[in-house]
């Protein structure tokens, strides 16, 4: 893990300055060399690609490990996924090995009943959050059908974040 305090603030690749630290949707914090930028139009970096990711630190959860009864830690990756593990694992960068216990458990969504009506079709909506931590509201009548590849039911949705 980088220590943060100790960055300066130059892009290793070509020098310039670094951006602004920014916070994405998910909560992460990412740095941005000034030279570059990121086109949404083209999906693609312009300029110095280089960006600085912050490590989220791991929170701890008031849940114990099922493996060993130690507490469980909540680590979000580069990559906006999260996960549950026991924080008694540790990773030793040197031995490129882990210790302690592997209990890991990978969040997908989560769906939650809402007290709410669909303006739609006056039926129950429910909240989901995915397992980047996004969260919409849809329709409760709405059912994804995996063999036709189609959605029925209501297709109210309501992006929160
Ligand atoms: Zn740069
Ligand atoms: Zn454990
Ligand atoms: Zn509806």
């Amino acid at each position: 893990m980088q220590d943060i305090a100790d960055s300066n603030n130059t892009c290793p690749r070509c020098g310039s300055p670094l951006g602004e630290i920014m916070t994405t949707k998910s909560g992460r914090q990412m740095q941005r060399c000034s030279t570059g930028s990121w086109n949404p139009t083209t999906k693609k970096a312009e300029g110095c690609p280089y960006v600085k990711w912050f490590d989220v630190s791991p929170k701890e959860l008031d849940e114990k490990c099922p493996k060993c009864g130690s507490p469980l830690l909540l680590v979000v990756t580069r990559f906006d996924k999260r996960l549950k593990r026991c924080s008694t694992n540790k990773w030793d960068p040197q031995t490129r090995t882990s210790s302690g216990c592997d209990y890991v458990e990978w969040l997908k969504g989560t769906t939650e009943n809402l007290n709410e009506d669909c303006p739609k079709c006056g039926n129950k909506l429910m909240l989901y959050t995915s397992a980047s931590g996004k969260q919409l509201k849809k329709c409760s009548t709405n059912k994804w059908d995996p063999e036709e590849r189609v959605s029925t039911g209501c297709d109210f949705v309501q992006w929160i974040n």
